[in-house]
């Protein structure tokens, strides 16, 4: 599998199979999920705390770093579709309605290289 080969249906999914397995839906209240997706982001931050804005670059070129930024994200995409499927949210729709709220709030002539 690869972005370029798989929908997000196909990766929603997957993380219901999952969810279903294991009998957790009953476990996954927004709240839960939403606590669960900011505790990922926040050790997906943890990664880079310490580190100067170009160690940090350089750490995401290869290593223990970015493998674990890269499995952090993961989680993240994982709640983040869990949230969508417990809660009937189609993210394609969403991301498409958000973008379109960020073009016209964000108009490229007026942002370009800063906000
Ligand atoms: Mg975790």
């Amino acid at each position: 599998m690869s972005d370029n080969k798989t929908t997000i249906n196909e990766l929603k999914s997957i993380v219901e199979s999952f969810v279903d397995e294991r009998d957790w839906k009953q476990f996954h209240s927004p709240k839960n999920l939403a606590m669960s997706l900011s505790v990922e982001v926040a050790e997906l931050m943890e990664l880079f705390q310490w580190l100067s804005l170009d160690q940090a670059r350089e750490a995401m070129k290869a290593g223990e770093t970015r493998e674990n930024a890269i499995a952090k994200i993961a989680d993240i995409l994982i709640y983040t579709l869990a949230f969508c499927n417990r809660n009937n949210i189609d993210i394609t729709d969403a991301v498409k309605k958000k973008m379109e709220k960020n073009i016209q709030k964000y108009p490229a002539d007026k942002f370009k290289g800063h906000f």
